[in-house]
Formats: structure tokens, C-alpha cells, sequence
């Protein structure tokens, strides 16, 4: 192959979108899952929180 096209823009399939969690470009779409914060890993799970959280 000669004059290979470096045409970076086309088929690139985005895989990861920004988390609304740790705000860090690992969150998976189909997946569902941040790699980075563990992020929608499991609904049930939830670190040391209260059923109510308070928001400010
Ligand atoms: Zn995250």
C-alpha cells in the first residue's frame, strides 16, 4: 500500500463520553459505565450514603 490516507477524521466511533460524576472522559455509552469512578457500574451500589441525600 502506497499514499496511505492519514485521515484522521471518519469512522471513529466514540465509545466514551464525558462522566456526569467525575466529569473524565470514561464514561462508557453502551456500557453504561465509567471506567475511571466506577460510575453506573451498579445502581444498588452506593459508597457509605444515606437512602436521602441532602443537597445543598
Ligand atoms: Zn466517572
Amino acid at each position: 500500500m502506497k499514499g496511505t490516507p492519514s485521515k484522521g477524521k471518519g469512522a471513529r466511533s466514540l465509545s466514551h463520553t464525558y462522566c456526569r460524576r467525575c466529569g473524565s472522559r470514561s464514561y462508557h455509552i453502551r456500557t453504561s459505565i465509567c471506567s475511571s469512578c466506577g460510575y453506573g457500574n451498579s445502581t444498588r451500589f452506593r459508597p457509605s450514603q444515606s437512602r436521602k441525600v441532602k443537597q445543598k
